[in-house]
């Protein structure tokens, strides 16, 4: 919706909504939200809402602040599982400064730098996702336990698939709030679905994403289960996958489309640059010690390398016309901040075309055969969280592209989550209690 602040403002005031949430995410992703009244709106556009960023992980320390939520008048949406007398709204925001310049810290500042800089040279990235998930049951005390809601598999029906109610829920509450679920199904591990988005343009995309983990939860919640994005919740049973499509279109022109397009060049360079960054970039691509544990089975990637239609690599280039022709990036996961992880994928694609780099052979060995051929090398994504850090700290790439501070301070917070890990003494159980809820 393009709305314009008094259209907004006529429209929180004619649909009976007292309630607005000042959306916003920390550095690692998380939402979070302040509610004003709605009366408050007006100002909160001109002038912005304070809030207190030392408390906020990852933003600023206790001798400075003060930052303000500025409402994008654009992400306006009424929050369907709120009360529809006396509704709510939510708004995502930009966070500035008391003087009015952005806050650098904001992820999403960062992720609409990555669109301008694309947008000078003529560049537009269009992003769906598809973003998998279980579903679990509570116990008897309404604490989630590891039991899964059904045992049915890939693209399974009902009786077998018991998500089919709780996924058009999630559906229909997102095309409330204006996100178009384009489908979704039952995947292979055991209580496990998928919702696969439409694509749009970057910013969006991201958002949609942050929305979507927050609808899934509440739905599941409403419906008596527990929703996990743990990206390996059971150890034996398939990952949580959060699948990147990705298209780059220039001037309009899908660059993926070899039939409107002709010439492969720039889009194998996009392709070529996200691979030459990978490795730097992952520790915000899979973000847990829990990650990890995901790569190099059940159709999820090990190895950097792509191929058109294997699912076993990173990048995948999927069967398909027109538009919708683009590359699947296949190993992040959906605990990742999408606002971080699209800006350096888009930073990374694009200096791929700009320096010209040129794209390896596709691989199509599966490479969860056994008999996969011995001798030939493949550079492995980073197998830990602690070797992803390591390939983020040193990289000139990241420094580049992330405001110091923030990188600072991820870098940091990873380095102690790894440690904790490190340090427990049940491994299984220190990951379930940091990250399964
Ligand atoms: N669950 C797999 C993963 O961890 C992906 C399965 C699929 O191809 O959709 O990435
Ligand atoms: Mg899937
Ligand atoms: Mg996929």
């Amino acid at each position: 919706m393009d709305y314009t602040i008094n259209e907004v403002i006529q429209f929180i005031r004619e649909n009976d909504i007292k309630f607005i949430r000042l959306c916003f995410c920390d550095i690692f992703g998380t939402l979070k939200n302040i509610s004003i009244i709605s009366d408050e709106l007006p100002r909160a556009f001109d002038s912005g809402i304070s809030f207190d960023a030392s408390s906020i992980n990852g933003f600023l320390n206790i001798e400075e602040s003060d930052l303000f939520l500025y409402p994008d008048p654009s992400t306006l949406s009424i929050l369907p599982w709120r009360p529809q007398q006396g509704r709510v709204a939510r708004f995502f925001c930009d966070i500035k400064y008391y003087d009015g310049t952005p806050f650098e810290g904001d992820c999403r500042f960062i992720l609409k730098n990555a669109i301008s800089t694309a947008a000078k040279f003529d560049y537009k990235v269009e992003i769906g996702s598809e973003c998998e998930f279980y579903l679990f049951e509570l116990d008897e005390n309404g604490i989630p336990t590891k039991k899964p809601h059904d045992y049915a598999g890939y693209f399974d029906m009902a009786p077998l698939d018991k998500g089919e109610n709780v996924r058009r829920e999630i559906c229909l509450t997102l095309e409330q709030m204006g996100i178009i679920p384009e489908s979704s199904h039952h995947e292979q591990g055991p209580g496990q679905n998928e919702i696969d988005f439409k694509y749009s343009d970057s910013l969006s995309a991201a958002e949609n994403l942050v929305t979507f983990r927050t609808v899934v939860k509440t739905i599941a919640q409403l419906n008596g289960l527990h929703a996990s994005f743990m990206p390996k919740p059971l150890k034996n049973n398939d990952g949580s996958g959060l699948h990147i499509n990705m298209s780059i279109l220039k001037n309009g022109i899908n660059l993926f489309d070899n039939l409107q397009h002709g010439s492969a060049k720039e889009s194998d360079s996009f392709i070529a640059g996200i691979l030459n960054r990978i490795g730097e970039i992952t520790v915000f691509l899979n973000p847990l010690t829990n990650s990890y544990e995901r790569f190099g089975s059940h159709s999820a990637p090990k190895y950097i390398t792509w191929s058109s239609q294997n699912r076993s690599q990173l990048i995948r280039i999927p069967a398909a016309n027109g538009k919708y022709s683009r590359m699947e990036i296949r190993s992040s996961d959906p605990c990742c901040n999408p606002y971080l992880t699209f800006a350096l994928l888009i930073y990374a694609g694009l200096e791929g075309i700009k320096t010209n780099l040129e794209l390896c052979e596709p691989e199509n060995t599966n490479f969860y055969d056994l008999n996969i051929n011995k001798n030939k090398i493949y550079e492995m994504i980073p197998d830990t969280l602690k070797s992803a850090i390591n390939l983020a700290e040193h990289s000139e790439f990241v420094k580049n592209h992330l405001p110091n501070k923030t990188l600072e301070k991820y870098i940091g917070a990873k380095h102690n989550e790894w440690n904790d890990y490190s340090m427990s003494e049940n491994k299984e159980e220190h990951e379930q209690k940091t990250y399964f809820y």
